[in-house]
Parts: structure tokens; C-alpha cells; sequence
């Protein structure tokens, strides 16, 4: 360009019109208006005052006026151009409003809503008792024996010196299974494991059995038709009933604590010989005057009855293949849903089969 173009008529520029600037203007600002959100609003600001804007291009178009037409041309798109960014940045402020106003709601945390985390279960008090006990015994040398809950009529009875007349045969405790040829039970406790362990294997024998075994009980406070047994079976030369104490209170002092031993009292079982009720001393009176006049645990007996034990009777070994002559045994049972009670404070038997997580959680650190 060899410079300013003496005979250029500004009226004929047509974007420099006075109406052309405005309406460039009024788009500008109706396009402000229209902008809804920053995004919105930063095109604009593109379209409207970028480079290539309509006003961008005419505030060019004044470089080719005469002298004389600059000013009022400068001045008309200058002010115009102003009023676009003013009104930018004003429209600015109103959204930059709204979006923090709008996050505020979008992203505000009610702490009082109830939180979504699904609560954790914990181990069962039955499984981790079951394996506290097993432990106690493992640590002793024993090992731990399993058999299946469906067991034969034999096994179950016959093996273990209860014969067809006795009261455990009868339908009253006896979950029998069809067809009743088959000869085949719910186990009514575990010592049908201690024939099997007997029957596979030679003596020396040291193990526990822990278990569910069923009975057709009522369901209350204190029975179940299904309930957990732990029993304990050693079959070795020179086992005496003392070892057999020995191992009790040994029991009774890993479960409850120190001081807590055993008493036995004479009583009957068919697959020992002598037999005895086992009482643990009260862990709560320790059967210590004054307190066990006025304990409820023991009801003033000082004693709690735990299970039953003996001497393997001679006609249980040979009917499982031991030699009676070289070897002699003691075995044991009692409940396992009743020792977590007295050692756990649980009044309600039920508490172990109702499913109810908050039972459960409370034993849920122990391992
Ligand atoms: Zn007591």
C-alpha cells in the first residue's frame, strides 16, 4: 500500500458505517446473553473479538481511511469494541457465579446420609471355637480326625457298645434316613469318628474330633436338633484314667483359665468303662465362699457339668480290631455350643444358628 488513499470515501466503507458497527455490536451482545455457561462464553469472546471478528476486521478497515475520517471511524469501533469486552466481562463474572454455585450443589457431601460400605461379616464363633479347641490339642501332639455327618447304623450304635435295646436307638434321638434298609443316620455325636479312626489305623492313637451331630431335640434356650461336639479318643499301652484327668484339666485351664480343673462323677456310657460325668470348676465363683452361694451360673454348686468321659470300653476296641490286651484308652465328649456359652457369657443357644451378624461380629477379632 503506497499510503493513505486521499479520495476514500468512508461512508463507502461499508464496514465502517456507523449501522454496520452497531449491529456488530448488538450481535456481539446478544450472543453474550445467549452464552449459558464459560464454554459458551469463550466462543464468543472468539467470534466476537477474535482476529477474524467482524469488529477485529473493520478496526483494520481504518488504517485505509483518510486522516480526516480515522478519528470519528476509531472512535465508533474503539467504543464499540469496548462495550464488547466490558459486556464480556461481565457476563464473566455472572457465569463464573453460577458454575460455583452449581458445583456447590453438584459435589456437596450430606454426612448425614446413611453411608453405602456393606458392613463385614466376621468368622463364626462356632468355626473359630472349634479350631481353638482342635489347637489346644494339636499343641498336645493330637491330631485332629473327621468323618461324615450321614453315618451307618453301625458305626454310629453298634461299634460303640450301644446295642439294638438301647434308649439312643430310639426314633425319639435319632434322625434315621429313607429307606430305613439302608441303615444309615444323621451322626447322633462324634464318636462314630473315633470307631472309624480305630478301624484305619493302629494304635498309638491321640485324637480330637470335632463335629456337628444331630438329635431330634426341641429347639430352645439350651437345644437344638443340631448342635457341635468335640470329642477327644487315645488309644495307646498303659493309659490310665489319670491321663485322662491330666488331659481334662488341661483342657479346662486353655479354655477358661488358670485354676479351672475338672472333678469326675461315676456314671454310665456304654462304650467306656468306668464312665464319668466331667464338671468343670465355676469360672465365675470359682466355688469360692461367699460367691457361690449367691452364683446363678452354678446355682450354689461351685461345679458345672462340661460332658461325659471314661475308659474305652474293652468290647469297643475289639469291636474296632484293637487288642484290649496290649492296648488300653480314654475318650471324652462334650459340647462345643455349650463351652463357648460358659466361656463367652451366652445365655441363648439360638444366638449360634440364627444368622444374626451382630452375634457373630462380637466374636469377629477372635482368631
Ligand atoms: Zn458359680
Amino acid at each position: 500500500m503506497s499510503g493513505p488513499n486521499t479520495d476514500y470515501d468512508p461512508v463507502e466503507v461499508t464496514p465502517l458505517k456507523a449501522e454496520e458497527v452497531e449491529a456488530m455490536r448488538e450481535a456481539a451482545f446478544a450472543a453474550i446473553a445467549a452464552a449459558s455457561d464459560l464454554e459458551e462464553l469463550k466462543q464468543v469472546r472468539t467470534e466476537h473479538t477474535g482476529d477474524r471478528s467482524p469488529l477485529a476486521l473493520a478496526n483494520r478497515e481504518i488504517r485505509a481511511l483518510p486522516p480526516q475520517a480515522r478519528k470519528e471511524a476509531g472512535q465508533r469501533v474503539g467504543q464499540a469494541r469496548g462495550a464488547v469486552s466490558k459486556a464480556l466481562a461481565a457476563r464473566q463474572v455472572v457465569l463464573e457465579a453460577e458454575h460455583e454455585e452449581r458445583m456447590l450443589v453438584e459435589e456437596a457431601v450430606d454426612v448425614t446420609l446413611p453411608t453405602a460400605r456393606t458392613p463385614r461379616g466376621a468368622r463364626h464363633p462356632l468355626t473359630t471355637g472349634a479350631e481353638l479347641i482342635a489347637d489346644i490339642f494339636v499343641a498336645m501332639g493330637w491330631e485332629v480326625a473327621e468323618g461324615p455327618l450321614v453315618e451307618a447304623e453301625w458305626l454310629n450304635f453298634d461299634a460303640l457298645n450301644l446295642g439294638p435295646d438301647h434308649p439312643a436307638r430310639t426314633m425319639q434321638d435319632t434322625f434315621w434316613t429313607e429307606p430305613p434298609e439302608n441303615h444309615l443316620v444323621l451322626r447322633t455325636h462324634t464318636s462314630p469318628v473315633q470307631a472309624r479312626t480305630m478301624l484305619t489305623r493302629r494304635p498309638p492313637i491321640y485324637v480330637v474330633c470335632p463335629g456337628r451331630v444331630f438329635r431330634t431335640d426341641e429347639y430352645d434356650a439350651t437345644h437344638s436338633p443340631m448342635f457341635h461336639q468335640v470329642e477327644g479318643l487315645v488309644v495307646d499301652e498303659g493309659i490310665t484314667m489319670a491321663h485322662l484327668k491330666g488331659s481334662l484339666d488341661h483342657f479346662a485351664t486353655a479354655m477358661f483359665g488358670e485354676g479351672i480343673t475338672t472333678r469326675f462323677r461315676p456314671s454310665y456310657f456304654p462304650f467306656t468303662e468306668p464312665s464319668a460325668e466331667v464338671d468343670l470348676v465355676c469360672f465365675v465363683c470359682r466355688g469360692r465362699e461367699p460367691d457361690v452361694a449367691t452364683c446363678r451360673t452354678c446355682r450354689g454348686e461351685g461345679w458345672i457339668e462340661w460332658g461325659g468321659c471314661g475308659v474305652v470300653n474293652p468290647r469297643v476296641l475289639v469291636a474296632c480290631g484293637v487288642d484290649p490286651e496290649r492296648y488300653t484308652g480314654f475318650a471324652f465328649g462334650m459340647g462345643i455350643d455349650r463351652t463357648l456359652m460358659f466361656r463367652h457369657g451366652i445365655g441363648d443357644l439360638r444366638g449360634f444358628f440364627e444368622g444374626d451378624v451382630r452375634f457373630t461380629t462380637a466374636f469377629g477379632t477372635e482368631i
